[in-house]
């Protein structure tokens, strides 16, 4: 059911009552919310609310199981009745076929996981797989390293960028499409000069299913499932919210305290199995593995945004903010241009309001976005930028995507991938900067980090190439001074 919000006290009525209601919050923009309740539950709701919204709702999906029925894969019993090899033949398939095949339909875990190893077996200078760590019911977390360093490429430490998807298990298009983003990566190596550059300069380390239980479950039992599938202090109620169990913007006061929540998150950060593993993980990475982490994109769904830090609260601002918003835009602007969908941009706090009495008491917008990974990844592990993009759609279908949006979707983030991450620009402006140790724009963060290029500007000027800068989200532009402080990813 949707709701059609104009204001902040017509969300907080209806946060208050899909709380009291027990209700599954799906969506939360600024213009609507996306609650799923039975029928039997639309007029208790609607009693609790305000006249306005009583009559500004409507359904979205009437049919909830029907649409479950429709759209789970219907030759799915026999890729189950399937061995390992069986599946693995299909995969080749797939790979030797069309470059596409295999993202023609949703897969399960155990096939992506085998075609995962085969990307490896297929391209083993320049893709790496492996496990990052154990789920709570001992399945690996998977994981593809793509990248090969330049022969010549010194002994700085490696930066990295990390795609996360699947932390929310029924949301399966944030695992097709950090797939499709990783082969996409991995297939133009070689091939498309913009890419091959890239990936000498950087790895792109890809994890596509970072709650490898919940999505097992959601095949196998509840396509709808959320959380992970780990025990919690109330038997019935089992699975944390992965993307509220990471310990960044945390306080007990914000946290939602009862296991059966779909926000549950744990007493503290990091009781999920899950997050712990991706963070021990993660701080290896950069203590034992000469790593420098620059970036993170976090895939979920629905509802077409592009959020950036914080989440855990509206009235922190991040340091580098600029920086977040003009990629956050240009991000939005790519996928526009690439495939004229309409993403929408803002601080994830916003998108985060729902379902914290705490926060509604004391009317603030802190919520229960605390313990987000983006959150964390941004601040812990000092990354530049970090983004979770909720994919497509805009609630038609939900998270019941069809398979023919998988391409689709992931076609527009590898657009964004390649336009607002690469790094052409950066060569080309080796050629003509000067290093200048000028003042810091307002917002940058880690000094160290940046570089500082003179650029022949006159003031009020943008010249092309400052303005392709600009636009690509790398650069602010200070007219009046006449340079720009770029981010050396
Ligand atoms: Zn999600």
């Amino acid at each position: 059911m949707r709701f059609n919000i104009t204001n902040i006290k017509e969300e907080q009525a209806l946060a208050e009552a899909a709380s009291c209601l027990f209700l599954d919050v799906w969506g939360v923009t600024r213009d609507y919310v996306d609650i799923r309740m039975p029928t039997s539950q639309v007029s208790p709701l609607l009693d609790l609310l305000p006249k306005k919204l009583q009559s500004s709702h409507f359904a979205l999906i009437s049919d909830l199981s029907r649409a479950v029925y429709d759209s789970l894969p219907k030759d799915s019993s026999s890729s189950h009745l399937l061995g390992p090899k069986g599946a693995l033949d299909r995969v080749h398939n797939s790979l030797t076929v069309s470059d596409n095949l295999f993202f023609m339909r949703y897969h399960p875990l155990k096939t992506i996981m085998q075609w995962m190893q085969l990307l490896e077996s297929i391209f083993p200078e320049h893709v790496n797989y492996m496990s990052i760590g154990q789920s709570s019911e001992g399945r690996d977390i998977p994981a593809l390293r793509v990248g090969r360093p330049d022969i010549d490429g010194g002994g700085g430490r490696r930066k990295t960028m990390v795609i996360t998807a699947g932390l929310h298990a029924r949301e399966w298009i944030s695992t097709t499409t950090a797939n499709y983003v990783a082969w996409s990566l991995i297939t133009e190596f070689n091939k498309d000069p913009v890419i091959t550059k890239f990936l000498h300069h950087f790895d792109v380390v890809v994890i596509p299913a970072l709650n490898p239980d919940g999505m097992e479950y959601s095949w196998q039992t509840d396509r709808l499932w959320r959380k992970s599938r780990q025990e919690t202090s109330l038997r019935m109620c089992r699975g944390y919210d992965l993307d509220r169990s990471f310990g960044f913007g945390d306080s007990s006061a914000h946290r939602q305290s009862d296991p059966c929540s779909e926000d549950y998150g744990g007493e503290e950060p990091f009781e999920a199995v899950e997050a712990a593993a991706f963070a021990k993980w993660a701080r290896e990475q950069t203590e034992k593995n000469n790593v420098q982490f620059v970036g993170m994109v976090d895939y979920h769904s629905y509802s077409q945004q592009v959020l950036f830090p914080y989440a855990y609260s509206c009235a922190v601002e991040p340091p580098n903010l600029e920086n977040l918003e003009e990629l956050a835009a240009g991000i939005a602007k790519t996928i526009r241009v690439s495939t004229g969908e309409a993403y929408s941009v803002s601080p994830a706090c916003d998108a985060a309001l729902m379902a914290d009495m705490t926060k509604l008491a004391s009317r603030s917008r802190i919520n229960e976005g605390a313990g987000s990974v983006m959150d964390w990844f941004y601040h812990d592990m000092n990354a530049h930028f970090s983004y979770q993009i909720k994919l497509r759609d805009h609630g038609l279908y939900g998270f019941l995507l069809p398979d023919e949006e998988i391409i689709p979707t992931g076609r527009e983030m590898f657009y964004v991938m390649n336009q607002d991450f690469n790094i052409s620009q950066d060569e080309q402006r080796q050629t003509t900067t000067v290093t200048f140790a000028g003042e810091l724009n307002r917002g940058d963060k880690a000094e160290p980090e940046l570089t500082f290029l003179e650029l022949p500007l006159k003031e009020g000027q943008l010249n092309n190439k400052m303005a392709g800068f600009y636009r690509s989200g790398y650069a602010r532009a200070d007219d009046t001074k006449g340079y720009a402080a770029t981010t050396h990813m």
